[in-house]
C-alpha cells in the first residue's frame, strides 16, 4: 500500500465506496462521477502507478483483472461495453494507481475525445 494513494486506501477499505466485486487481488467500484449509466472501476489491491508500469513481474494481475471485468460485466447483464485505462496527464489520468473503467449503457464514439 502506498501512502497518500486514494485507490489504495480505498482498496483497503479505508475509504468508503460502492463495491462492486472483491477477491484478494482486485477490487471494483463504481465510479464517484460516472461517465456513462454503468460506469465502475478495476484496481490492483497492489499499488501500480499506470499500465506504464506493468511488467513481467505483476502483469499476472493485469490478466486476473481482465477475467473479472468479463465476470461482473456478465453479472450485470452488460452485452456491449468499454474498457479503458488513461495513462499519463495527457491522456486524462487523474489518479496515479492503475486501474480500468468499463463503462456501459450508452452509445459510444470512436475515436475518443
Ligand atoms: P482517471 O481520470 O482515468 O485517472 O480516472 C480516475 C477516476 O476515478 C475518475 O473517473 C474519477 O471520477 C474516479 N474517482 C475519483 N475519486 C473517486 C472515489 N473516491 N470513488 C470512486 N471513484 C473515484
Amino acid at each position: 500500500m502506498k501512502n497518500d494513494c486514494l485507490f489504495c486506501a480505498i482498496a483497503a477499505g479505508e475509504i468508503p465506496s460502492s463495491k462492486v466485486y472483491e477477491d484478494e487481488l482486485c477490487y471494483a467500484f463504481f465510479d464517484i462521477a460516472p461517465q456513462a449509466p454503468v460506469h465502475f472501476l478495476v484496481i490492483p489491491k497492489e499499488h501500480i502507478g499506470s499500465v506504464a508500469e506493468v511488467n513481467g513481474d505483476n502483469s499476472p494481475v493485469v490478466a486476473h483483472i481482465f477475467e473479472v471485468i468479463a465476470k461482473v460485466a456478465r453479472e450485470l447483464g452488460l452485452e456491449s461495453y468499454r474498457v479503458v485505462s488513461n495513462v499519463g496527464e495527457q491522456a486524462g489520468q487523474s489518479v496515479h494507481h492503475l486501474h480500468f473503467h468499463v463503462l456501459s449503457g450508452r452509445d459510444m464514439t470512436w475515436p475518443p475525445g
